[in-house]
């Protein structure tokens, strides 16, 4: 199914050689993979990265951030033309570290992904509630409300290009999954939403991804419900011994 993604972010956790050892490592062990698999990687190797898939067919590289204006005085940051220029595919955009260590809120997010919109980069937009609001039964509620204030605004052409990360805050990194039935009910609420704002065709082409604690163990069973589209997988994308197998789930 052409939806189908597995996507790594390293976060903070890569040098460069170690990076390009990583994704070389990955490519030689994955093969030909039979879903996109995607590396992201920090700002400072993504060229580095990109090299390295471009002869590879079914590999891409994301960065993890980008800034919302076009240029000028923000040192320190990266416009999406930048990573355009340099051939990167995706950008993660409004990871829920970002949301709680950098203030990122869902208007900034929305004019980040019309930004790399209009330069050609494709959004991989995370969403997610944090433990309080599961544990209230609000889950629902909070990510539609994500969704609507950093999606709804997009045309019909351009939500097609955005892939949607569902990554419940209390899974990331805590070693607790959500569960394969309460990742299903959240993806197929989402794709709801898709489908209201912007029409069937377009939902059912939308990938959907789950992130939080996706491992080797639990991937195949996550992966097998019919919304869950794929990953997007933070500490297990690590090594190539974890994330192979976690592609060829998929
Ligand atoms: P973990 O897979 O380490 O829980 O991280 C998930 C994540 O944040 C991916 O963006």
């Amino acid at each position: 199914m052409s939806r189908t993604m597995v996507a790594g972010n390293w976060k903070m956790n890569t040098t460069p050689t170690e990076g390009k050892a990583l994704a070389e490592g990955v490519i030689a062990a994955a093969g030909t993979p039979s879903t996109k698999v995607v590396f992201g990687v920090p700002a400072i190797q993504l060229m580095q990265v990109k090299a390295v898939t471009a002869a590879n067919p079914g590999y891409f590289v994301a960065a993890q951030n980008m800034h919302h204006e076009d240029k000028g005085a923000y040192t320190g940051e990266l416009s999406a033309s930048m990573l355009a220029d340099a051939g990167i595919d995706y950008v993660i955009l409004g990871h829920s570290e970002r949301r709680e260590y950098f203030n990122e809120d869902d208007s900034l997010i929305n004019t980040k992904v019309l930004k790399a919109l209009a330069a050609g980069i494709k959004p991989i937009y995370c969403c997610g509630e944090k433990l309080n609001v599961r544990e209230a039964g609000n889950h629902e509620m909070v990510v539609s409300k994500q969704i609507e204030e950093a999606l709804f605004s997009l045309s019909r052409d351009q939500i097609k290009e955005v892939v949607i990360a569902y990554e419940p805050v209390w899974a990331i990194g805590t070693g607790v999954t959500a569960s394969p039935q309460q990742a299903q009910d959240m993806h197929a609420h989402i794709r709801r939403m898709i489908d209201n704002q912007f029409g069937s065709e377009i939902a059912a082409n939308v990938t959907i991804l789950y992130g939080g604690s996706v491992k080797p163990a639990n991937a195949e069973e996550i992966f097998g419900m019919p919304d869950v589209d794929g990953g997007l997988v933070g500490g297990a994308s690590l090594s190539v011994e974890n994330f192979v197998p976690i592609i060829k789930a998929r």
